[in-house]
């Protein structure tokens, strides 16, 4: 940053656009097999090389997908569709065009809800659409020659584009971060960045605060990860307002980021993009979308993780922050929504989902999936917490890593073996706490003047010297008869 600058003069415009990979076996408009890698130019045939006198024919799995997406966004869907063929050449487009929706979307409309500094806020979207992916050229394989693989032509894609709707990298963070958890969730996508299979190209301008008509924009491409597109966007609303202080103006072009050195280069300008003579693909009918197919969608709709959270927080009595982490990835609501059930301790089991379990899985790098302790299980874990046969310390601590090591015991039968069972025995807790008193005179004295905060240490040591199995209320309880006596 330039000192003498003030970028707070300016306001970022943002509009994200979204290639994602539909999670289908075959291609857009062929038979051929969609899936990702394979031996270069293993997964073509003459539809996807277009071939002269081959057809393509509309793959139904990937509009049904592109819909399911639609609906989570809250999109309007479009009953009557076409498609328009998109002309350019390029190496990696065999057919020297690309079959597109982009004249006409699928799904009009629609928001994505983000979460940011525990604020909710919806991002708007202009459309979803599908199109055919073009396949890949290959720079780096041979020192004289670009190879070209054609695996990935035809693949389908859904390109989601929001309005200019988005005014700082961390709301585009927020966003990619949201969107992406939803593509997963709805197995619409798997969305994966660094292999290609989620691509966000970013349109930025910059504008003063307060201006209400748009900016030049500038599109920046070639980020692998939602972290390097907040780093793109960063660098150029940088360069935009430094560019335009020192009197320079800015103009439409596309750049590519340069992940290693985080800045950006020009790769083409407003002057050299395309005419690309859309008109609609000859070779494909119109399609139609009846009302009940589209309800069928809509009724196979999975609850949504925003939906969770309200229901959450409101059936379930949650606490927000809980909420969100556990709707965060769709196992970990499966797990706590079968924990549910399986106990009436619900801010409980919230609890020890956010606090050992994910500890356990942050430990070990593993998905909760891998978890191996069942709901069922841990259910029963916190029944004896709650029976006070163990304190959580000790279940924490001690039973549930042995219920980790052997899933097959019971918290209460692994409590009993260990010798772990709560003594809630007076005779047996008042001699330690009479030998704790005995051992700290000082400390007593000091709390009987008034210094009442001691009483902490003094369960402390009790808890200490029973091995933990003192319970702990019970302790608090006899600790204050004999010391107010
Ligand atoms: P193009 O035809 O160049 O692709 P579109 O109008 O389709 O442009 O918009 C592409 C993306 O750029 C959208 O996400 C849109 O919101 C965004 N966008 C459009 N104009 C601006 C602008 N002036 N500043 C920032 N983003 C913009
Ligand atoms: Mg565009």
């Amino acid at each position: 940053m330039s000192a003498s600058i003030d970028y707070n003069k300016y306001e970022a415009v943002i509009g994200l656009e979204v290639h994602a990979q539909l999670q289908t076996e075959s291609k857009l408009f062929s038979s051929d097999s969609a899936a990702f890698g394979g031996l270069p130019n293993t997964h073509i045939s003459p539809v996807t090389l277009g071939h002269p006198g081959t057809l393509p024919f509309l793959n139904g799995k990937a509009v049904e997908l592109a819909i399911r997406l639609g609906f989570a966004c809250h999109c309007e869907i479009e009953k009557e569709n076409f498609f328009a063929r998109k002309n350019y050449f390029y190496p990696d487009l065999p057919k020297g065009y690309q079959i597109s929706q982009h004249t006409a979307p699928i799904c009009i409309g629609g928001y994505v809800p983000i979460f940011i500094d525990g604020k909710a806020r919806n991002v708007q979207l202009n459309r979803i659409h599908l199109e055919e992916d073009a396949g890949k050229s290959m720079h780096d394989q041979d020192p004289e020659n670009t190879m070209v693989d054609y695996n990935r032509a035809g693949v389908p894609l859904v390109e989601i584009v929001t309005e200019p709707d988005i005014h700082n990298a961390d709301e585009a963070y927020a966003y990619l971060t949201e969107l992406r958890r939803l593509v997963r969730w709805l197995e619409v996508c798997d969305g994966n960045m660094e292999e290609g299979s989620m691509r966000c190209d970013a349109n930025i301008s910059i504008r003063p605060k307060g201006a209400t008509t748009l900016g030049t924009k500038v599109e920046v491409k070639n980020m692998n990860s939602i972290r390097n597109v907040k780093r793109a966007i960063e660098n150029e609303i940088k360069r935009q307002v430094e560019l335009t202080e020192q009197g320079g103006h800015i103009v439409q072009e596309t750049r590519s980021f340069d992940a290693s050195n985080g800045s950006s280069f020009p790769l083409r300008s407003k002057e050299e993009a395309n005419d690309y003579r859309y008109f609609p693909e000859p070779d494909l009918a119109p399609f139609h979308l009846t009302d009940d197919f589209l309800a069928g969608i809509k009724a196979a709709l999975p609850e949504l993780p925003e939906e969770k959270v309200t229901r959450y927080t409101g059936q379930l009595g949650l606490r927000e922050y809980d909420a969100r982490v556990i709707a965060d990835d769709k196992p970990t609501a499966e797990y706590f929504e079968a924990l549910s059930a399986a106990t009436p301790h619900l801010q409980a089991a919230a609890n020890w989902m956010l606090g050992p379990v994910k500890s356990w899985l942050n430990e070990n790098g593993a998905d909760i999936s891998a978890f191996p302790v069942k709901p069922a299980a841990l259910a029963d874990l916190i029944a004896i917490i709650a029976d006070g046969k163990v304190n959580f310390s000790i279940a924490s601590s001690r039973i549930l890593p042995a219920m980790i090591a052997e899933p097959g015991k019971t918290p209460l039968a692994i409590a009993t073996a260990l010798n772990l069972i709560q003594d809630t025995d007076e005779g047996s807790i008042l001699p330690v706490i009479d030998e704790v008193l005995a051992k700290y005179p000082a400390k007593v004295a000091e709390f009987r003047s008034g210094k009442k905060g001691l009483i902490g240490l003094f369960v402390g040591e009790v808890m200490k010297l029973s091995g933990g199995k003192a319970d702990p209320k019970l302790t608090n309880e006899l600790l204050m008869k004999r010391l107010n006596a």
